[in-house]
């Protein structure tokens, strides 16, 4: 027998909590789920050597207390129709229908690939984040950062507290840029404080600006990296590299409901209207899944989602000037953190590109097309069902994603075969 729920909410980040806390205020029975096992998203992951931020408390606190949001941690979404989902838990498949959806699916990271980044040693610099996070023991390693965009400061930040070395901070932008990106902080005074604390939390740490991994080389494991800085090209001997190139929105259940997508920026996001409504009349969004924003603005457009989910739409019209005023943030994001073409042309023949499926660069080079490549070389077809290569590949130009099918996760048999659900997407 399916559950039902007046408004069911995917994610469990800033905007994903904001959502189920303003849809919940006005009486609504509200579903909350999160393929993690506790919730906060990325931002608020538990930490398990420092208490959550105040913020991050008082977000979960507000959802605990209220008994009309039922939570579902360690779910995982395997097919979905704009009446119901089909999830997935470690012990039993589920059937949860809805009259509204909002879509809180955050972003990840986005890895590029170069010669040596599937050396063990190489992780995501937000990944190194999470599992440093989770009690993964770093103390006295020597790390190495890289990539671009605020994130790499405060996975600096994460992996000092927690006893590594940094050797180095790589930053792929100039250093004009970076001064242009400080210099507008002052509209966002939350902003700037944060980028205070993290600049004083890394005093003696070396930060390079101009500055990208060519190449990590090791045996077994890392022991270097080479860096292309300015116009010089540097060793650096490290232990780990810890590398991402901003975010990418998580947009395959919204593709898989037939949401319209908008690329504004770099990566296709989901397109809503000033309700945080998307293009399908029952389906909402909110924070990155929109566009990467932050924080803030995942909060704040959480709150509209929720609210105008059920109706509220005076409070959410309270809410549109603070949004468009965080949102403004993703436009300086986009414009001062824009990628060195030079990233995109690191990887050689014999780099691996789907690391799922040990795909090299030069098998993908006959293909015209996704699923041309996918049916013949196997690539995308592993534990991330794209989301990493497809993602690289088509930021190098090479092709563009293909719409998710589902199963959008790997699922199990028995989910599928078990299940209550009686409809198919698309
Ligand atoms: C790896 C990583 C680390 C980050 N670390 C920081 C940081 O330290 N500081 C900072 O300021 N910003 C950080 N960010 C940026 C951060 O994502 C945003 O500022 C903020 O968390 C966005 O909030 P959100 O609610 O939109 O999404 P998120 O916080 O990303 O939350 C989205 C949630 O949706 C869940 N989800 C997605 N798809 C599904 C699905 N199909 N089924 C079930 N659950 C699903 C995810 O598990 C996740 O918990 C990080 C981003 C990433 C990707």
């Amino acid at each position: 027998m399916a559950e039902h729920y007046d408004v069911l909410v995917v994610g469990a980040g800033p905007a994903g909590l904001a959502a189920a806390d303003a849809a919940a205020g006005h009486g609504a029975r509200v579903g909350l789920l999160d393929a993690q096992a506790t919730l906060g998203g990325q931002v608020w992951r538990r930490d398990v050597r420092a208490e959550a931020p105040r913020m991050a408390r008082h977000a979960f606190h507000a959802v605990e207390r209220r008994t009309n949001i039922a939570r579902f941690t360690q779910t995982q979404i395997v097919a979905a129709t704009d009446k119901e989902l089909l999830v997935e838990q470690a012990a039993q498949a589920r059937t949860l229908r809805y009259d509204k959806l909002v879509l809180a699916c955050g972003a990840r990271e986005l890895l590029l690939p170069f010669p040596g980044w599937t050396l063990p040693g190489v992780f995501g610099a937000g990944g190194a984040q999470a599992l440093i996070k989770q009690g993964w023991p770093i103390a006295g390693k020597r790390v190495v950062i890289a990539g671009s965009g605020p994130l790499l400061l405060a996975v600096a930040a994460t992996l000092r507290k927690h006893g590594a070395s940094i050797a180095a901070i790589c930053e792929q932008a100039s250093a004009k840029q970076l001064a242009a990106f400080a210099g507008a902080l002052w509209r966002w005074p939350q902003k700037a404080a944060q980028a205070l604390v993290l600049r004083a939390t890394l005093t003696g740490v070396p930060y390079h600006a101009a500055a990208f991994v060519r190449a990590a080389h090791g045996d077994a494991r890392l022991r270097s990296v080479e860096v292309q800085i300015g116009e010089n090209l540097v060793r650096i001997e490290c232990d780990h590299l810890a590398v991402g190139y901003g975010l990418v929105p998580n947009v395959e259940l919204a593709q898989l409901l037939g949401c319209a997508l908008t690329r504004n920026g770099s990566h296709p996001h989901v397109e809503v209207d000033d309700d945080q409504r998307t293009s399908i009349a029952n389906v909402y969004a909110a924070g990155e899944v929109c566009g990467i924003g932050g924080r803030d603005s995942a909060r704040i457009e959480g709150a509209i989602a929720g609210h105008a989910a059920v109706g509220a739409t005076q409070a959410a019209q309270a809410l549109r000037s603070a949004q468009r005023h965080a949102r403004r943030f993703s436009a300086l994001l986009e414009t001062r953190f824009t990628l060195d073409a030079r990233i995109r042309e690191l990887a050689t023949d014999d780099t691996i590109v789907c690391r799922c499926e040990d795909v090299t660069w030069s098998a993908l080079r006959d293909f015209g097309d996704a699923r041309a490549a996918k049916l013949q070389t196997r690539c995308g077809m592993g534990a991330c069902q794209g989301r990493i290569c497809g993602t690289a590949l088509a930021e190098l130009g090479r092709f563009p994603r293909g719409g998710p099918r589902p199963p959008i996760f790997p699922a199990r048999l028995a989910t599928l075969a078990e299940a209550d659900f009686a409809s198919t997407p698309n």
